[in-house]
């Protein structure tokens, strides 16, 4: 199966329906989004497809990102055969994100292929918290690429020898979002001067296209113990970088085991890999152009910044949002212009993990600012700090009420008043993101007076208030409950109006 001629991609077409597709048939199409029965494989095959065209289709500058935009240029026929070999699942040839097969004491079973297969350690603790480790048995070869994708492009530090490359350990992904895939995905090219600066290589002395790919370099066993600096794997090396030594052994799926990763049953599948880690990572400190990066006036790069556990906080927001366009940290929204920013969204994601154990799968989308200015980018900054301070208080202030409290004896301390208090706090968050939206647009040159400052926090305990009776309506019936749930609204109230 080749990973660019053949159809494996689930994409949803403008009326709803989810078809498949292959990569090549992509460009110019009215396809809005990938479609994968799994979210985080949803977004993870993006990435992936961005990497294919920026490899196989680089545009040459900002100018060129914007023919491809607006489909005044297209990739050729000749550029996809160009990359043919290095996308190649299965066969005899070198094979997609793998190595050449070789013998291990025992095969790994195929849940070593999903993210969140618990390692030996959770087991043992039990907190295989999204899918039981017997449940993943089998996976098709149309779910295969994004999985093998996740587990190298996303490896997690762990395990004796195991070394991550340019992302950091959960590192944050971000993305612009367009109106269609396509879009998507050319808003995301890089113009290839920005790989040159981060490998040193210049146009005539890069290597061949096909030495980006670790499995079709021919100067590169990934199973020695070395660091390889990363202008071993030409302009590209940075998006194709593969930290684990695995190989697939594909079968005839002969007892129809349905799918773990989308539900369908395919006549071949992968029940079992040859894996071990690997040795050898990157030298030098690589940006990954998908990682947000925090600006940090202190240690020059800053730090790349990390799933946050519980939605954007104000210095995510500030670096992804205001913060990456001038501190030259990317991603790719560094290279809109205030203009292109207004259509488009940021969408970030990736796992939360909690001591190397993925706990959530975090996702969210907001609007992009681009400041004016750098006069507009101090103003942003202030009354960015100031608002989603404030929102993060009446989030936080918000789900503690919605937590029984340890005190009245008569409820169970841990156990929460309503079903999910944290999707409480999701609603109200969601909610205040847009309005700050809509402030910082109208601010120019000056930060947000304290007036405006004050009648922001004012509607975010009226709001607050709103979800907190939304959530806790079924109390009524209960006239003690009901005592309990009256005097945890009015505390809240307390606590967040705010004082003249
Ligand atoms: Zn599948």
């Amino acid at each position: 199966m080749n990973l660019l001629f053949d159809k494996w991609l689930p994409v949803e077409a403008p009326e709803g329906e989810v078809t498949t597709i292959a990569p090549v048939d992509l460009p110019g199409s009215p396809f809005l989004r990938v479609a994968h029965a799994r979210a985080d494989y949803s977004a993870l095959a993006t990435e992936l497809l961005i990497d294919i065209f920026q490899t196989l289709c680089a545009p040459a500058s900002r100018l060129q990102c914007s023919e491809y935009v607006s489909q005044k240029k297209q990739p050729t026929p000749d550029q996809f055969e160009g990359l043919r070999a290095a996308f190649e699942l299965v066969g005899d040839g070198p094979r997609f994100m793998q190595v050449a097969p070789f013998e291990t004491k025992s095969a790994s079973p195929a849940s070593a292929l999903f993210f969140e297969a618990p390692g030996a350690n959770t087991v043992k603790l039990n907190k295989d918290l999204f899918v039981s480790r017997d449940a993943v048995s089998s996976l098709c070869l149309q779910c295969t690429p994004v999985a093998l994708y996740q587990v190298q492009s996303h490896a997690r530090m762990g395990g004796q020898g195991y070394c991550v490359g340019p992302r950091a350990l959960s590192a944050l992904a971000a993305i612009i979002e367009g109106a269609t895939l396509w879009e998507t995905v050319c808003l995301n090219l890089l113009p290839v001067g920005w790989f040159d600066s981060q490998t040193g290589l210049e146009g005539e002395n890069a290597p061949s296209i096909l030495d980006s790919f670790p499995w079709t370099n021919p100067k590169v066993s990934l199973r020695e113990k070395v660091e390889k600096p990363l202008g071993e794997f030409g302009r590209f090396g940075v998006l194709w970088w593969t930290p684990l030594a695995l190989h697939l052994h594909v079968t005839d799926n002969r007892d129809g085991k349905v799918c773990s990763g989308c539900g369908e049953i395919h006549p071949e599948h992968i029940e079992s890999l040859s894996w071990k880690a690997t040795a050898s990572k990157l030298a030098g400190a690589i940006k990954h152009p998908r990682t947000g990066w925090r600006p940090d006036a202190n240690k020059g790069v800053g730090r790349a910044i990390e799933v946050p556990n519980d939605g954007f906080s104000f210095e995510h927001w500030q670096a992804l949002t205001i913060g990456a366009r001038l501190e030259d940290s990317l991603p790719a929204w560094g290279q809109l212009n205030w203009h292109q920013a207004e259509k488009v969204r940021l969408r970030a994601f990736g796992f939360a993990m909690n001591q190397n154990s993925p706990v959530a799968w975090f996702d969210e989308v907001t609007p992009i600012l681009v400041p004016h200015d750098p006069a507009n980018r101090d103003a942003l900054k202030t009354s960015a700090g100031e608002l989603v301070t404030a929102a993060q208080k009446a989030v936080a202030a918000l789900k503690a009420s919605l937590f029984r409290d340890p005190k009245k004896g008569i409820d169970n301390p841990e156990l929460p008043l309503v079903t999910s208090p944290t999707q409480a706090g999701q609603m109200l968050w969601d909610e205040l993101g847009r309005a700050i939206t809509t402030i910082l647009r109208s601010i120019t040159d000056t930060p947000i007076t304290i007036d405006a400052a004050t009648d922001f926090r004012r509607s975010a305990c009226a709001s607050a208030l709103k979800i907190f009776d939304r959530v806790t309506v079924d109390y009524g019936d209960n006239a003690q409950v009901s005592r309990g749930v009256l005097s945890r609204r009015v505390n809240l109230s307390k606590k967040l109006n705010p004082k003249k």
